[in-house]
């Protein structure tokens, strides 16, 4: 046992997508340093495999991986159920994997805007659809969607992700209206700006860049390892009357005007 029993995920198998790199990454390491058998997951083969192998030789134990697209049901489904067959039950899944599109609403193409809703919000669908159905018949099991600051506010450029983290938000109170009964509890973290390869390119633009420190409460960028408590407590027995929230750890961004 690692730490308080209320946070111990010893013995639970926990899918963390888009977890090759970033913030997903992060949080596998934060579950497995709770104790639990992380499985990662991502696009590129080699990446991900270099991710799982740091990950194995960091924590001392075994470290899985499966590469599949979140947004492809046929994928989606070939991969929970391997994942179930040969490594066990999921007990916790986090919804991570997301992506990223900056151009003018007016610009933006039909085939982008349905890219941005499969990967960051369609997918939550698909892999806690396929992950709950056993879930269900467990009666237990703990779903994070990884959210956004867009989930309550909006930006220019940023049209097809804000409203896929909207959504994202009411899938969140979707899924708990629907499955809280059997046992599971789902909820959301809402990251604000964390500093990873996503963002990049606006912690490099000096104007942005300060827009963002102004703008923080508690004046700084968030960075991954933020983000693994709570993503943690979502995860574990400390929140099993929580249900349907959405956690916002933004350094208090949203709080104010
Ligand atoms: P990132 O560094 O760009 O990493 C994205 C991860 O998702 C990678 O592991 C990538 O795999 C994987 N991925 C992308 N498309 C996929 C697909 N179709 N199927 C499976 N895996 C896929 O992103 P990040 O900044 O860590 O963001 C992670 C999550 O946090 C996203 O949901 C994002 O919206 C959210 N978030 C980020 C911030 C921030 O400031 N960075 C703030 C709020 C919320 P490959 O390595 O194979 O490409």
């Amino acid at each position: 046992m690692t730490g308080s029993p209320l946070f111990d995920l010893t013995g639970r198998i926990a899918l963390i997508t888009g977890s090759s790199r970033g913030i997903g990454n992060i949080l596998a390491y934060a579950l497995a340093d709770a104790g639990a058998t992380v499985v990662l997951n991502g696009m590129d083969p080699l990446r991900l495999e270099s991710a799982r192998v740091a990950l194995a030789q960091r924590i001392g134990r075994d470290v899985h991986a499966r590469g599949f697209d979140v947004s492809d049901e046929d994928d989606v489904r070939a991969a929970v159920a391997d994942i179930e067959s040969t490594i066990g039950p999921i007990d916790i899944l986090v919804n991570n994997a997301g992506i990223q599109h900056r151009e003018p609403l007016l610009e933006v193409s039909r085939a982008d805007w349905d890219r941005v809703i499969a990967i960051d919000l369609t997918s939550a669908f698909l892999v806690g659809r396929e992950v709950a159905r056993a879930m269900i018949a467990r009666g237990r099991g703990k779903i994070v969607n990884i959210a956004s600051v867009q989930t309550d506010l909006a930006r220019p450029t940023i049209g097809p992700y804000t409203a896929a983290k909207g959504g994202l938000r009411n899938l969140t109170r979707a899924m708990t209206a629907e499955w809280a009964s059997a046992g599971l509890q789902i909820n959301a973290v809402a990251p604000g700006y964390i500093h990873t390869e996503m963002t990049q390119a606006l912690v490099d633009d000096p104007d942005f860049n300060a827009f963002i420190v102004r703008r923080t409460p508690a004046a700084r960028w968030g960075t991954p390892a933020d983000l693994g408590g709570p993503v943690v407590m979502l995860s574990s027995p400390a929140s099993d009357f929580v249900n349907g929230q959405v956690l916002f750890v933004d350094g208090g961004m949203t709080v104010i005007v």
